[in-house]
């Protein structure tokens, strides 16, 4: 038995390997240059790669090694994972073809989308930019309209992806693609839920006396009643982050500095190299490029790349910290793990680093050592900075709470009118007051709507996996940054296991507790 599970795993591995590679790089290189053959090029490796998980013989086998007991823990979780990719890609071949042609188009419609406002065309830099700093509402209104209008190019294209996943998914049993997604990721579809409205009631009064705050700040800088604030009026196209807030400009500490040697400072101060890194990364925006960020990882082998456009203010160097984050992850990956399992324990995990490192660019010992933050300023600098960490753990929770609960009702019902329940959520959960009479697929202009599909509650418990690790790490290496410890501590008790565990045990394994929502919900208070 042991043999035949053995060489099932091998020829897995065997085969999958090369079409994993093959996937990440086009990926990439439609990421840096989106041109119709790029996208051409990532269309056809990721119709190959689903096609190979897909097979229906290798599910069928690994669903039955799956409920056999295999003594060696290895070996078991080789097969677990092997069973759950084979189950998220279970569709049939025409199946795979309108998915990937789906998704192709929609890729390109954001890759090369740049808002109109009067002729002028905007990058999504140049729209935030104006969001975050415009003190003309008339501007900032036209802005934030323009930003939508990518919803209404890609709205039917994303229903139609819905309906496909959903039809895949009710084939293999389950209630839809929302439900098929959490389950096979080995998330508790009604733990999640039931958490996530904990975090609802348990933020709600925090919330609302940041918007006070928030309104009254916002209804001074425009100068428009408070009863008049509108969704344009809060800093960014979806209020996923802190708005300006007051005394501290917070852009200004980072006008002059370097993000990539801000980052590179950290990270060696933490004992991890991340030079190699940001040598093979694409880092500064241009036309035809992807504007978002991400890392990715080309082989298991240490190719590993982060994308960026980055620009010289806090949310571009909370990026670039983020995205090395999953970079060094991945680079401390025990290299003697099976290929299958040198891999991040989860999603969730990797953006639980990701996160604990962003969010070091509001640290206050990070603004002291890394940023350079002169000594007259520190006070008043620190303080800013703990009300806006404070602020974007409450915003992005919130923000979460609209996304997960959004896809929910999306895959529950592709047909139903999607532009109203959005705007429902929009106001219960970030309390926003929705534009009168707007009737516009703003839900569209969201990319994780479309192409990351059921993702964002790893994000929310990636912060919540966060707050518990910096607890834990401050506890026994008596703080973070700027320690060789605590560093250490990362590489040896979070990285090296890669998927060793599933990430509930892994959690637990590393900080000697199951996960506790209590660290994050702590910081919100
Ligand atoms: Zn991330």
């Amino acid at each position: 038995m042991g043999n035949e599970i053995q060489r099932f795993i091998d020829d897995t591995t065997e085969q999958a390997r090369p079409l994993e590679k093959a996937y990440t790089l086009a990926e990439w290189e439609s990421a840096i240059n989106g041109t119709p053959e790029a996208l051409g090029r990532t269309q056809q490796a990721q119709a190959a790669y689903m096609r190979f998980w897909a097979e229906a013989d290798r599910y069928e086998a690994a669903r039955r090694y799956n409920q056999e007991t295999v003594s060696d823990p290895i070996l078991a979780r080789q097969i677990k994972l092997i069973y759950l990719t084979a189950g998220q890609n279970q569709q049939d071949e025409a199946t795979i073809d309108r998915l990937t042609a789906l998704e192709s188009e929609v890729r390109g419609l954001y890759t090369n989308f740049r808002g109109k406002v009067d002729g002028r065309e905007l990058s999504d830099n140049a729209m935030d930019e104006v969001l975050a700093k415009s003190a003309d509402p008339e501007e900032a209104r036209r802005v934030w309209e323009a930003s939508k209008q990518v919803g209404e190019q890609v709205a039917g294209q994303i229903r139609e992806l819905a309906r496909v996943r959903n039809e895949a998914a009710r084939r293999q049993g389950f209630r839809d693609h929302f439900h098929r997604s959490l389950t096979l990721s080995e998330i508790d579809e009604a733990q999640l839920l039931a958490m996530f409205e904990s975090l609802e009631a348990q933020s709600d009064g925090p919330f609302e006396r940041l918007m006070e705050t928030i309104r009254q700040q916002r209804s001074r800088h425009f100068g428009v009643d408070v009863a008049d604030l509108r969704p344009w009026h809060f800093g960014d196209r979806f209020f996923q982050q802190v708005p300006p807030m007051g005394e501290v400009d917070y852009d200004s500490l980072f006008a002059d500095k370097d993000p990539v040697v801000l980052a590179t400072a950290t990270y060696d101060g933490l004992g991890l190299d991340v030079r190699d890194v940001l040598a093979r990364s694409d880092l500064y925006s241009r036309p035809g490029k992807n504007q978002h960020a991400f890392m990715t990882h080309i082989d298991r082998e240490g190719d590993i790349r982060t994308l960026n456009n980055l620009e010289r203010n806090q949310r571009w160097n909370e990026t670039l910290h983020h995205e090395l984050g999953h970079a060094v992850y991945e680079k401390h990956l025990d290299q003697g793990l099976p290929w299958l399992l040198r891999t991040p324990a989860h999603i969730l995990s990797t953006e639980a680093i990701a996160i604990l490192m962003g969010r070091l660019t509001l640290n206050e010992e990070w603004l002291k050592l890394v940023l350079g933050v002169p000594a007259s300023q520190a006070a008043a600098v620190a303080a800013a900075a703990g009300e806006r960490r404070r602020a974007s753990g409450l915003i992005f929770t919130r923000w979460c709470l609209v996304m997960t609960n959004f896809e929910r009702r999306m895959y529950g019902d592709p047909e139903a009118d999607l532009d109203t329940i959005w705007w429902a959520l929009v106001e219960r959960y970030q309390k926003l007051r929705p534009p009168a009479g707007r009737r516009a697929p703003d839900w569209a202009a969201k990319y994780h709507v479309a192409l990351a599909p059921v993702y964002y509650q790893n994000y929310e418990l990636g912060h919540l996996v966060s707050a518990q690790l910096m607890n834990r790490i401050t506890r026994e290496t008596g703080g973070f940054v700027g320690r060789e410890a605590a560093g250490r501590w990362l590489k040896e008790r979070f990285f090296q296991p890669g998927a060793r565990q599933d990430w509930s045990a892994h959690v637990a394994s590393a900080t000697g507790e199951p996960l506790d929502p209590r660290y994050f919900v702590e910081g919100l208070a």
